[in-house]
């Protein structure tokens, strides 16, 4: 209730929010309430949380923040989904995205942009600005957000909270509305590293219904939090202290390292060389599988569908021409394009080969140190309406990327302010460190 009144007196501003399913909220509170009377309260039972709206929740409309899915009310629930409502917590809502995950600003979404609650003027970060917002206005304790090339990193960075990214597999992507599947993972959005330690251990592990999620086992998270960093090995890319980074950025996070070295890490400079191919081979490659997972909304079976087609090739154009934004069929003609016959081999192959060298950096990177740390993002957030060319929008994920090429996991930190706006601390781990990541970040705080 308490989140519920906070939602209605703030959210008519900032927009957080697509969907809140305050009744079925209720319900659910009180059923957590009579499971703790009854001695039978789990540790997240009754915990609110939000839900980015790329999450099919049962019986509740799940868009996308697409026009093409205002109609959608998902039959099943996603198993990230399905695994927290069986541990207790208890959903607010939906919240507000860039269209189908695409964009860094969360302003190419069909519901209106997200407003930053520590400057109105400024964006929120993408694509899951919603979740960010939401979860750094006090409107939920903490959200889900997915991760494709820095979406919940680059927002939790610009409202000044902490997002994890887990490594590629961690989490199921079973219901989770497909972005560009080899890149797409869930992951928590909280206040702290604690609160997203506690989600990790609900959501990850196996799931027989997402072929590519690993059957590792899954430690508790929470358990290694407290772990001591002396002798830690940090290493700092130089290739994220370069051209492009602001001051004020750059000083935040070179401070934050120096807590680093307070509690024993050690820091030294360490070489990512193939950090400026990452951008390319992204904007190759997602949208190659965005214009194939997005093939599906053809408003015959589920979506938008046009008023009086005249024939079948009509319905398909029409439905798409109006269900789809800007952004999202720029996305569809460039991934259409390089996975056309002719063009494969010089764009999407070879992309897939340079993906390769960038996952190589790594984990040499990782030979010689225990995790990296840089910005999540050159600057802090921007002002709305200040990136209107693309290729820009494009550049600010120039330090999340790579991340999600290489498959590896990270975690975006509250490090200061620069001109009065959050800045993030990234820090990256090889494969399946996330409880590492965990560690390091909770000691920050
Ligand atoms: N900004 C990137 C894009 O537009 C990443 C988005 C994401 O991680 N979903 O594709």
């Amino acid at each position: 209730a308490h989140y519920l009144k906070r939602i209605e007196r703030f959210d008519g501003t900032l927009n957080s929010y697509i969907t809140v399913t305050a009744d079925q909220a209720l319900e659910r509170a009180e059923a957590a309430d009579k499971a703790r009377a009854a001695g039978k309260a789990g540790l997240l039972t009754g915990i609110p949380l939000a839900l980015k709206d790329i999450f099919c929740t049962q019986g509740v409309k799940t868009t996308c923040g697409s026009k093409m899915l205002d109609n959608f009310i998902a039959p099943y629930d996603a198993t990230v989904v399905e695994r927290l409502s069986a541990a207790g917590t208890v959903s607010l809502g939906k919240t507000n995205m860039d269209e189908f995950a695409m964009g860094s600003s969360n302003e190419n979404s069909h519901y209106g942009a997200v407003k930053n609650p520590w400057d109105l003027s400024a964006v929120p970060g993408g694509s899951s600005g919603g979740s960010a917002a939401a979860v750094a206005a006090d409107l939920a304790p903490a959200a889900l957000g997915t991760d494709t090339g820095g979406s919940i990193r680059q927002p939790a960075a610009f409202c000044g909270i902490t997002g994890l990214k887990p490594t590629y597999g961690r989490v199921s992507r079973f219901g989770i509305i497909a972005y560009a599947s080899s890149l797409d993972q869930a992951g928590p959005m909280a206040r702290s590293a604690e609160d997203c330690a506690h989600l990790m251990n609900v959501i990850s592990g196996h799931d027989g219904r997402d072929s590519t999620s690993v059957t590792r086992g899954v430690p508790d998270y929470t358990e290694t939090l407290g772990a001591p960093l002396s002798g830690l090995k940090i290493g700092l890319p130089k290739e994220y202290f370069g051209d492009g980074l602001t001051t004020e950025v750059e000083q935040a996070v070179r401070e934050a390292i120096k807590v680093y070295e307070s509690l024993g890490a050690t820091v030294r400079e360490v070489s990512l060389p193939h950090t400026h191919y990452a951008i390319p081979a992204y904007y190759v490659i997602a949208p190659a599988e965005a214009s194939s997972n997005l093939s599906r909304y053809d408003g015959v079976r589920f979506g938008h569908r046009c008023d009086d087609p005249s024939d079948l090739f009509d319905l398909y154009t029409r439905s798409r021409a109006e269900g789809f934004g800007d952004e999202v069929k720029r996305r569809i003609l460039i991934g259409t394009h390089t996975l056309s016959e002719g063009f494969f081999d010089a764009y999407y192959k070879k992309a897939q080969q340079v993906r390769r060298l960038i996952r190589q950096d790594f984990l040499d990177a990782f030979e010689e140190v225990d995790v990296l740390m840089g910005p999540a993002s050159p600057t802090p957030a921007f002002d709305l309406g200040a990136k209107k060319d693309p290729v820009s929008m494009y550049l600010q994920d120039i330090y999340t990327i790579a991340v999600n090429l290489a498959g590896i996991p990270g975690i975006s930190i509250p490090a200061g302010l620069a001109a009065n706006r959050p800045v993030g601390l990234q820090i990256l781990g090889t494969h399946f460190a996330e409880a590492k990541l965990l560690n390091v970040a909770h000691q920050f705080q």
